[in-house]
């Protein structure tokens, strides 16, 4: 926090880290503090810092062509990569602009401190402007206005999902609809068709909605993943994908998505090496962890972690909410997990049945999550590398598999082609295939480690090398 009686950039005054830092210690310190789940001061100014300046965006709020949602996930952070990676083809003149506008003079910013500094988060930050990032971004837009013109829409239009896509996310829908007389009378053909078809509609539209890459009106993209919480919160989501994976990737200081329960796996050297890590180098845990991450992790402890702490996996400070909406924000689960696990136990007509249509469709549905999931950052050669160059740092820090696969695009919603969606998150996936070559030219010109798998067993092998190589004790280096 700032000095004595300064005014601090976020209104949150949530308990500060109890946790332990990542790396030092093994196990998570929780101490459950019931008070903080519902003390929340009013919503302050949106206080943004970007290329180290600070800028008060609480005006352009109502008027960001994005919406209030994609700006809020900047609020008191330094939030100079979202700000770079959510306007790839934006006139950077008229940015200038904007932020020009609403710039705050440097002699009152002394005693701002960003959320992260507040939280005592390590700084991790990157080189800007990019030539390779630049070259990038030329050669993808020229595409996308080649696009726009051929069927007569907006460039930002054009980056979103096509009348194609929208049938086929429609086919899906009613897929998943038709599944649900069956799994609720118990047909035991639905104990795996439900949670497959639940997969399949929500890695098509929840991920992209979330990168506000769906649609181009950003209500559609706020409201749809929450009529779709199955994979986590949406609310939790953005912290922990939008705001630390996408921005950080495999930065163990920074990124959430290598310090998951890292008591129970080992998914970065950041992390200290315990004795139970020894068994992640066996399959049968590698299917175990990916069977209960979802339900256990994701949308459940995850969740009530950061309620309670203010961070979501210790790196990513919340932002400052209202205690009502942390009670909305509790029933929204509570009212998810009851109807995934007690609503079968009311139509069953025997325990056993209800027990197994209440746990098994949400494991197999987990390890859906998991299996498309995990085999895109986790893996030997792409785990433990960074750049200063954030658009090189993206390319060498993911892997892309199943390439020109129909199959792998549809069943992973388009998380094959994690590289190029790492770097334009707000473009929809149905797009990937298309921008695949043009990113692939440009890595090689610019001599950047662009990696590709076959398809998914290549990839799940690479994954499991990865954690049989962390399941070994390795002393954790400063
Ligand atoms: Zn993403």
């Amino acid at each position: 926090m700032g000095a004595e009686g300064e005014e601090s950039v976020v209104a949150s005054e949530g308990p500060r880290r109890i946790h332990i830092k990542p790396g030092v210690v093994g196990r998570p310190e929780f101490v459950l503090q019931p008070l903080s789940l519902f003390t929340a001061s009013k919503p302050a100014k949106l206080l943004t810092k970007i290329h180290d300046k600070w800028y008060d965006l609480t005006e352009f709020e109502r008027h960001h062509p994005g919406g209030p949602v994609a700006l809020g996930l900047a609020r008191g952070r330094d939030a100079t990569v979202m700000f770079e990676s959510h306007h790839p083809f934006t006139n950077r003149k008229i940015l200038d602009a904007i932020l020009a506008k609403y710039e705050i003079d440097a002699s009152d910013c002394k005693h701002l401190e960003t959320l992260e500094q507040q939280h005592g988060i390590p700084e991790h930050s990157f080189e800007w402007p990019s030539a390779f990032g630049e070259a990038l971004k030329f050669q993808v837009k020229e595409y996308f206005e080649g696009e726009a013109k051929r069927r007569n829409v907006s460039l930002r239009e054009a980056t979103k999902a096509t009348p194609a896509r929208w049938t086929e996310i429609a086919i899906l829908g009613a897929m998943f609809l038709s599944t649900f007389p069956g799994f609720f009378r118990g047909d035991w053909r639905f104990l795996f068709l439900f949670p497959l078809t639940a997969w399949l509609v929500g890695v098509n539209t929840f991920h992209d909605a979330t990168h506000f890459a769906l649609t181009n009106n950003w209500r559609w993209n706020a409201l749809i993943p929450y009529v779709y919480p199955f994979f986590s919160s949406p609310f939790v989501w953005y912290h922990q994908h939008n705001i630390g994976h996408h921005s950080y990737p495999n930065i163990g200081t920074r990124d959430p998505d290598v310090l998951h329960h890292y008591w129970m796996k080992r998914e970065h050297k950041d992390v200290k090496w315990l004795p139970e890590h020894k068994y992640q180098s066996k399959w049968w845990y590698i299917i175990f962890w990916w069977s209960v991450a979802v339900e256990f992790g994701l949308t459940t402890m995850e969740d009530l972690w950061m309620l309670q702490s203010n961070l979501y996996n210790e790196v990513v400070p919340m932002m400052s909410i209202s205690g009502v909406r942390r009670i909305v924000h509790i029933l929204g689960r509570v009212i998810t997990i009851t109807f995934i696990h007690v609503w079968p136990f009311v139509w069953c007509d025997s325990w056993v049945k209800a027990a197994t249509f209440s746990i098994v469709p949400y494991l197999f549905f987990s390890i859906l999550f998991m299996m498309n999931t995990q085999i895109n950052h986790l893996l030997p050669h792409t785990a433990h590398v960074e750049d200063k160059d954030w658009y090189k740092h993206q390319v060498i820090t993911a892997q892309d598999f199943g390439v020109g696969s129909k199959f792998c695009h549809l069943f992973s919603g388009g998380l094959n082609y994690q590289v190029i969606h790492h770097l334009f998150p707000t473009v929809n996936h149905c797009h990937l295939p298309q921008l695949q070559p043009i990113v692939a030219r440009l890595c090689e010109k610019y001599d950047v480690g662009y990696t590709t798998a076959k398809g998914y067993v290549d990839a799940i092998v690479l994954y499991h090398q990865h954690s049989v190589s962390l399941a070994k004790k390795v002393e954790y280096v400063e």
